[in-house]
């Protein structure tokens, strides 16, 4: 392991230091200065001279802190060349993956930029343009699941009457064919009846995509028949009445792919 030799200031950081530079032999070295190097500097890639510590290159990290990467000079050819700093990368790597994955899972839940840039004062400041930028990037990278292998389709009811009773006709609509699923009249209209009508005709146990209008008990409804396999799409037209009166907003289709992966995951 490498050897780490601490200043007292630094002592009590000791451990970290540990568990941060692990992976690198006991050729390596941790200064009271703070440099990383090799203990024995490492022989000249272009002459094979054996070359000589030669000062440090310091990389920062904003609020994160700074690391001074050791270099080598060869005093033959004037060759010079710098220690790997993997560590570093991957410690900052590490820490904004956490900082991607809060944004991320904010947003997702419909928190704005504004809120998710007063949250981040606590944690890491970055202004709402910083964290949109995290969030887009990390929604193009994420893996989406093929949309061939998820079925959408309209659920709609409409209410007719037969002389002076009232029936309720429920419609299953598949979205991309056009093409009726199924087409049903009934006396009730009530939680029992609609479940019963989507289990006997769509598959409870593949993804779906289920465009509805406003009605407050499909959310309900669509757990208990198709459990966390349901993404629940308010109508376009719809949705654009509750966007004027400022309720949920407006979800994309991979954002909501993207939550389905996240909540599945879990
Ligand atoms: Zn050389």
């Amino acid at each position: 392991m490498t050897k780490i030799q601490l200043s007292l200031i630094d002592f009590p950081h000791h451990e970290i230091l540990s568990s941060i530079l692990n992976d690198f032999s006991n050729d390596f070295e941790f200064t009271a200065d703070g440099v990383f190097r090799r203990i024995i500097p490492p022989l000249c890639p272009d002459c094979g001279f054996p070359m000589s510590h030669n000062g440090f290159n310091t990389y920062r990290k904003r609020i994160l802190g700074e690391a001074n990467i050791g270099r080598y000079l060869c005093r033959a050819c004037g060759k010079s060349v710098e220690e790997d700093r993997t560590f570093w990368n991957n410690l900052k790597a590490g820490f904004f993956d956490i900082i991607t994955e809060i944004c991320l899972r904010l947003r997702l839940n419909h928190a704005s930029y504004e809120l998710i840039e007063q949250i981040m004062s606590f944690i890491y400041p970055c202004d709402k343009d910083t964290v949109r930028n995290i969030v887009q990037s990390a929604i193009e990278e994420m893996k989406v699941p093929a949309i061939r292998d998820i079925r959408f389709v309209h659920y709609d009811e409409q209410h007719p009457k037969a002389g002076r009773n009232q029936k309720y006709r429920l419609t299953l609509l598949d979205s991309i064919s056009r093409q009726v699923i199924a087409d049903e009249l009934f006396d009730s209209k009530d939680a029992g009846t609609v479940e019963d009508f989507l289990r006997r005709n769509l598959d409870t146990h593949k993804p779906i995509f289920i465009i509805t209008d406003l009605y407050r008990g499909y959310s309900d409804i669509f757990k208990r028949v198709f459990g966390n396999k349901a993404t629940h799409q308010l109508c376009l037209l719809h949705l654009n009445k509750l966007i004027v009166r400022d309720f949920p907003r407006k979800t994309s289709i991979e954002q909501e792919l993207v939550l389905c992966n996240i909540i599945s995951a879990n």
